[in-house]
């Protein structure tokens, strides 16, 4: 059943991708197992899933020996300062970088492990009050702030759209992350890629397959919806 859901959600990729005239290769799925057992992500990974998405430190730390060492693990959640460490030789990106303060815990953990971190910047498109992220105006300052640092490579862009009933109505706030990625690459900022885009989720990511996504996270649409009642959130 598992399996399923991940050959229909590879498959709407897809037909996003071709519908919009893109290679399905750009863009990476990434399935997000928050709050899922590891017999499930054993599950998906034996159906071919490589690449997970946790939001919470200690769910990382509980799932990582417990499964394959060829998966590759993605912090897409909000990152406490004082946790980076925990993570920082576990996690092959984080998606979720949104103050100078923790760029700079990174590029500190990261030098003490002599490796180099790439990671995304979380931004607000939708400047949601209840939403992490930068507002917009406040990316390219805050890139360039952090360009220098030799431990932390800044891949691209990260933005939650909002909650809709319709897709559709997100397709804006995708083209506009995806305008502030093409104008921040034009910089050519030294270190600076601009490659990533990661954005859309179970309800939105065929729209934003179709508007350059390079990175989807969907969780329900492979999992199944999420029991919080179990689990303090
Ligand atoms: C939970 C989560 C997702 C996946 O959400 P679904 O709607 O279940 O696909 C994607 N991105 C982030 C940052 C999340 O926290």
């Amino acid at each position: 059943m598992l399996a399923d859901n991940l050959a229909i959600v590879q498959k709407n990729i897809e037909q996003a991708c071709l519908k919009a005239g893109r290679d399905p290769k750009e863009v990476t799925l990434v399935a997000v197992s928050k709050t899922k057992p590891v017999e499930m992500l054993q599950e998906a990974y034996d159906a071919g899933a490589r690449v997970f998405g946790e939001n919470k430190v200690q769910e990382i730390m509980d799932k990582y020996d417990r499964l394959p060492s060829d998966i590759q693990w993605h912090m897409i959640g909000h990152l406490q300062r004082n946790k980076v460490k925990y993570i920082i030789d576990k996690v092959a990106m984080i998606h979720s970088v949104d103050s100078v303060r923790l760029a700079q815990t990174i590029e500190q953990e990261a030098a003490k492990k002599d490796l180099c971190m790439p990671v995304l910047i979380e931004v607000n498109v939708a400047e949601e009050e209840s939403k992490f992220g930068l507002k917009t105006s406040e990316v390219l300052p805050f890139i360039e702030e952090i360009a220098s640092y030799p431990h932390l490579k800044v891949m691209g862009l990260m933005t939650i759209a909002p909650f809709v009933s319709d897709p559709e109505e997100n397709r804006e706030v995708f083209r506009k992350l995806r305008k502030l990625s093409v104008d921040i690459r034009e910089k050519n900022i030294n270190n600076i890629t601009m490659s990533v885009l990661s954005m859309g989720m179970t309800n939105d990511y065929q729209i934003a397959a179709e508007e350059g996504s390079t990175m989807v996270r969907v969780g329900t649409g492979i999992f199944g919806e999420r029991d919080y009642s179990i689990k303090e959130e």
